[in-house]
């Protein structure tokens, strides 16, 4: 079975081929207009997309030396995400698809990022407990099998990678400032600064606070000493990144106790921060769990994740209809 997947759900334009159950290529384009903004602009994501969608399919079949007769189905990811980005993924999926007169496969993006475990040696055994960390979720799901998956855990407000970046600009870091606040936490003390953790009930997270409480942090100590970010970035840094992965481990913990499940995975683009994947190899350890953290290029967005999800999906003869329209927000 051979599919082209296209991810294009925020930042990244993404194509990637996989034949015989094995990923063949994923090439990748990162959208870079958005770094003097802070943040994704819609509207320049949606042209960046147009723009390099073509030479990034055009790339992906090359590199997997397949041609585009040899495609059994195209997917894409349907959502969560930008809709004007979601759009020409979808578009372009369907175009192609209905050119070569071969069904979609209309992929959830968060469930990908969960797929991805199984694009490489050591995959998870189901039941096992996946904490998804990425920019705009933070979500603790149990995993029963490749399809079957439920939130039981997530953040009643703001993501963690949302936490890192925003952190991250209120220290004049360029946007993504999550990879940034990990740099220069290498080289810094985590217990230099404290900051509150909220006790949220159940499984639930929360990281507005946190980001409010680091805002007021910094203007009370820039009040007292101008250069106080500079002389103490690395100690800031690895602070901040310390208390978000604490509270993540928190409810992860706690997670893996209610359901006695031991099999832990971690995904989406946190799961590339270095003390998450320290600490969550310690717990690991003291706890008797089986740990999975994916590869670097598999824990930001990609296709190849999407191309994952999309043959279990044609495994089990999950197609769609041509009529099928992004969603901005989708769940399960
Ligand atoms: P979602 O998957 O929720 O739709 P997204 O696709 O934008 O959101 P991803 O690409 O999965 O998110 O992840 C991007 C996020 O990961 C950003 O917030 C970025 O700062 C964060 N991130 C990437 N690497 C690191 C790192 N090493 N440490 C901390 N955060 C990181
Ligand atoms: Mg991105
Ligand atoms: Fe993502």
């Amino acid at each position: 079975y051979t599919l082209l997947a296209i991810e294009s759900s925020c930042d990244e334009t993404s194509a990637a081929v996989l034949a015989n159950g094995k990923i063949q290529s994923n090439t990748i384009a990162t959208q870079t207009v958005h770094h003097k903004y802070g943040g994704v602009v819609p509207e320049l994501a949606s042209r960046a997309h147009q723009q390099h969608i073509i030479p990034v399919v055009t790339q992906a079949l090359a590199e997997a030396n397949i041609t585009k007769n040899q495609l059994d189905a195209v997917a894409f990811t349907r959502g969560p995400g930008l809709l004007g980005a979601l759009l020409v993924g979808a578009s372009f999926a369907k175009s192609l698809a209905l050119g070569l007169n071969i069904p979609i496969i209309a992929v959830n993006h968060m469930q990908a990022h969960i797929l991805a475990h199984f694009i490489d040696d050591p995959k998870p055994s189901f039941p096992f407990l996946c904490l998804t960390v990425s920019g705009g979720h933070t979500q603790i799901v149990r995993v029963d099998d490749y399809l079957k998956m439920e939130i039981i855990g997530e953040t009643q407000d703001d993501a963690v990678g949302e936490a890192f970046d925003k952190t991250a600009k209120l220290l004049n870091l360029p946007y993504p400032g999550g990879p940034l606040i990990d740099k220069y936490a290498q080289a810094g003390n985590p217990k230099a600064f404290v900051f509150p953790q909220v006790d949220m009930p159940g499984l639930s997270y929360s990281f507005s606070g946190i980001k409010t409480a680091f805002l007021y942090f910094l203007r009370d100590q820039t009040a007292k000493d101008a250069a106080f970010v500079d002389n103490n970035l690395s100690d800031i840094c690895a602070s901040i990144q310390y208390t978000l992965v604490k509270i993540l481990l928190k409810k992860l913990i706690k997670a893996a106790k209610e359901t006695g499940i031991r099999d832990i995975a971690i995904a989406g683009g946190v799961s590339a921060n270095s003390e998450l994947r320290k600490q969550i190899m310690l717990e690991g350890a003291d706890r008797n769990w089986r740990v999975y953290i994916p590869k670097f290029e598999y824990c930001t967005d990609n296709a190849a994740m999407i191309a994952m999800a999309a043959y279990y999906k044609a495994m089990a003869g999950e197609f769609s209809s041509q009529d099928i329209s992004p969603m901005p927000r989708m769940d399960f």
